[in-house]
C-alpha cells in the first residue's frame, strides 16, 4: 500500500494481515505494516535503468545496422575501385607491352636496339606483375582471388625452390633436407604461383623460427580414383607454437608472441597461404609443440600430364596464316585508338582483312553490311557497350554464328559471367598476349597459322658466366646475392638495369632465370665468382 503519514510523507508499505476467527467468524485482524520505501525506490531506479538500457540497445542496434550498411557500401565501392584501377592500369600497359612485342618480332631490329627493346619488354612485364601483386593483395582482402592454371614442371619447381631455401638455412646454420617420392608427377596442371607462394611461406617460416636442429621436407603424391594429390610436409625443430595459438596463426596479421619478439614479418604469410591453399582445393594444417618444433602440411589436387603434352607449347611466333584458306574478314570493335592500332597490327601482320568499329552501334552496322567471320569485342565503350552489341549481333540472322571474343581489362572472375551471358564465345584479358590472341582465333575460327621455328633455346640451357659477374661492381654483386638468396624476384629485377650497364646479356639471362624461378643457378654462379675473386686475390 502507499500510505500518507500524519506529517504528509508518502510511504510504500507491505502489509501482512491474519484474521482471527472463532466459531467461523472473524473477530479480530492482526497484522503488521512494513515500510518498504527504500526497496521501492531502488526498484524504481532499477526500472529506469532497465528502460534506459533498452533504449540504448535499440539505438545501438540502429547504429550498428547503419554502419553495417555503410561498410557494405564501402566494400562495394572498393570492389568498383579495384575493377576500375585494374582497367586504368592495364589498358595503357597493354599498348606498351603489345607494341614492344610487335617490334621484337621485327627481324630488322637488331643489336643494341633489340636489347633495349628486350629491356622494355621485361620492365613492362615486371610492371604488370607488380600491378597484379598489388591487385592480388587487395583482391584477397575483398575476397576475390582467382586461380591461373598452367602446365607446370612440378618436380623442377619444387626442387629449385627447396634448394634455394637450403642456402638460406645453411647461412643460418640449420640443416635442410628433403625427399621427393617417385610418385610425385613431373608434369601437372596447377597454379604454380600459388603453390610456390605457399611453399616459400612455409619454408621461410621454418628457417626463420628455427635456431638449432633441422628442417625436413617430405613430398609425396597419392592417387584416389582419378584424382591426384600432392602432399608437402615441412617440419622443423624450432621454437614451436603454443596450443592455444595454433588456430590463430592462419588469421590475417596474427603473430605469436615469439613471432612479434623477432620483429620480422607481418603475420600475413600464413593467412595468404591458407587462402591460396583453399583456392587450389587443398588443405593447410599445422601441428606444433612449444619449444620442440612445428610441422606444416600442405596438400593440393593436380591434373597429371604426360611429359609429351608439353611439347605443343614450345612453338615459335605466329608469322602468317597457312595458305589455302579463305580470306578471313575480322571486325575489331574498340574505342581506344591505340588499342585499335595494336589489334589491327596483330591481325594485318599475319594477313587478315580488318575493319574497325569504334563502338557497339557501329559494330552492328558493319556486321550487317560487311558480314565479318570473327569479331574482337571491347567491353567498355561509349554509345553502346560490348555486352549490348554482342546481344544484338547474336540476335541477327547474319550474326548468330559469328564467333565473338571479348577483350577486357578486368581480370576478376566475376566479370566473366556477364560477358558469357551476353553471348561472347570466349574472352582474353588485356594486356593482349599474342600467343593467346592467335590461339583463341584458331579455336574459335578454325584458322590455321604458320609458326616460325622456336627461337628460344630451351630455358634450361641458360649459363651465367662467372667471369662477367666478377666484373660487376661489388655492391651490385652483394645485392644480387642477397636478393637471390631471399628468392626476391622483385629485388633481383630492380638490379637488372645496373647489371645491363655492364652486360646486357647477363641481365637478360638473369631475368630469364628469375622468371623460371631458378635462383639457385644465380647463387651458384655467384659462388663460382667468389672463388674466382679469391683465386685472383
Ligand atoms: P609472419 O610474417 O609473422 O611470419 P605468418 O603468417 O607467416 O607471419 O606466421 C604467423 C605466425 O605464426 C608467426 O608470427 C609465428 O609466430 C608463427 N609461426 C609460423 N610458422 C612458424 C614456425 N615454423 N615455427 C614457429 N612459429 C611459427
Amino acid at each position: 500500500f502507499r500510505i500518507t503519514t500524519a506529517k504528509g510523507k508518502q510511504l510504500w508499505t507491505r502489509a501482512i494481515c491474519h484474521p482471527q476467527q472463532k466459531d467461523g467468524k472473524t473477530y479480530k485482524l492482526q497484522g503488521t505494516f512494513q515500510d518498504i520505501s527504500d526497496r521501492k525506490s531502488i526498484e524504481d531506479e532499477l526500472r529506469k535503468h532497465r528502460d534506459h538500457l533498452e533504449q540504448l540497445v535499440e539505438s545501438r542496434t540502429e547504429e550498428l545496422q547503419l554502419s553495417t550498411e555503410a561498410a557494405e557500401a564501402a566494400n562495394q565501392a572498393k570492389s568498383i575501385f579495384l575493377a576500375n584501377m585494374s582497367h586504368e592500369l592495364r589498358t595503357p600497359l597493354n599498348a606498351i607491352l603489345g607494341f614492344a612485342q610487335i617490334m621484337s618480332q621485327d627481324q630488322d631490329i637488331q643489336g643494341k636496339h633489340r636489347k633495349n627493346l628486350e629491356i622494355m619488354n621485361r620492365s613492362g612485364q615486371h610492371l604488370l606483375s607488380l600491378i597484379n601483386d598489388v591487385l592480388e593483395i587487395s583482391a584477397i582482402e575483398a575476397g576475390r582471388t582467382k586461380l591461373a592454371i598452367e602446365t607446370v614442371a612440378l618436380t623442377d619447381l619444387l626442387t629449385n625452390l627447396i634448394e634455394v631455401m637450403m642456402v638460406r638455412a645453411e647461412q643460418k646454420g640449420v640443416a635442410l633436407t628433403y625427399d621427393i617420392a617417385s610418385s610425385v608427377p613431373s608434369l601437372v596442371k596447377t597454379d604454380p604461383a600459388k603453390v610456390r607462394q605457399v611453399l616459400i611461406n612455409l619454408l621461410s617460416n621454418a628457417v626463420k623460427y628455427t635456431y638449432n636442429g633441422e628442417i625436413q621436407v617430405h613430398i609425396n603424391a597419392q592417387q584416389d580414383d582419378a584424382e591426384h594429390s600432392v602432399f608437402i610436409e615441412v617440419s622443423d625443430t624450432g621454437i614451436g607454437i603454443e596450443e592455444t595459438e595454433l588456430e590463430l596463426i592462419f588469421s590475417a596479421f596474427y603473430q605469436t608472441e615469439s613471432g612479434i619478439a623477432l620483429g620480422e614479418g607481418t603475420g600475413l604469410g600464413l593467412a595468404i597461404s591458407k587462402e591460396y591453399s583453399d583456392l587450389l582445393g587443398g588443405e593447410l594444417t599445422a601441428e606444433s609443440k612449444q619449444g620442440q618444433g612445428s610441422t606444416f602440411r600442405f596438400s593440393f589436387p593436380v591434373e597429371v600430364l604426360e611429359a609429351s603434352d608439353n611439347s605443343a607449347e614450345e612453338v615459335g611466333n605466329v608469322i602468317g596464316i597457312e595458305p589455302g584458306q579463305r580470306n578471313f574478314r575480322i571486325l575489331v570493335v574498340e574505342d581506344d585508338e591505340i588499342n585499335q592500332i595494336l589489334i589491327r597490327t596483330l591481325l594485318e601482320d599475319v594477313g587478315f582483312t580488318v575493319k574497325v568499329a569504334a563502338n557497339g552501334q557501329q559494330a552492328i552496322e558493319f556486321t550487317k553490311s560487311w558480314t565479318p567471320h570473327f569479331i574482337w569485342m571491347d567491353i567498355r565503350m561509349p554509345v553502346m557497350d560490348g555486352y549490348e552489341a554482342t546481344r544484338r549481333i547474336k540476335a541477327l540472322p547474319e550474326g548468330k554464328d559469328i564467333p565473338i571474343v571479348a577483350v577486357t581489362a578486368n581480370a576478376f572472375d566475376e566479370d566473366r559471367a556477364p560477358i558469357f551471358e551476353a553471348g561472347c564465345d570466349d574472352l582474353v584479358t588485356k594486356p593482349i598476349i599474342p600467343e593467346e590472341f592467335y590461339r583463341v582465333m584458331h579455336e574459335q575460327l578454325g584458322v590455321r597459322f604458320q609458326y616460325e621455328a622456336p627461337l628460344t633455346q630451351p630455358s634450361n640451357k641458360i649459363q651465367l658466366d662467372p667471369e662477367t659477374i666478377t666484373h660487376l661492381p661489388h655492391d651490385v654483386r652483394e645485392r644480387l646475392l642477397e636478393a637471390s638468396s631471399q628468392l626476391d624476384s622483385r629485388a633481383v629485377l630492380e638490379l637488372l638495369d645496373e647489371i645491363a650497364e655492364h652486360s646486357s646479356e647477363l641481365a637478360q639471362s638473369i631475368a630469364q632465370l628469375v622468371e623460371d624461378f631458378r635462383f639457385e643457378e644465380i647463387i651458384d654462379a655467384m659462388r663460382q665468382d667468389d672463388k674466382a675473386c679469391i683465386s685472383e686475390d
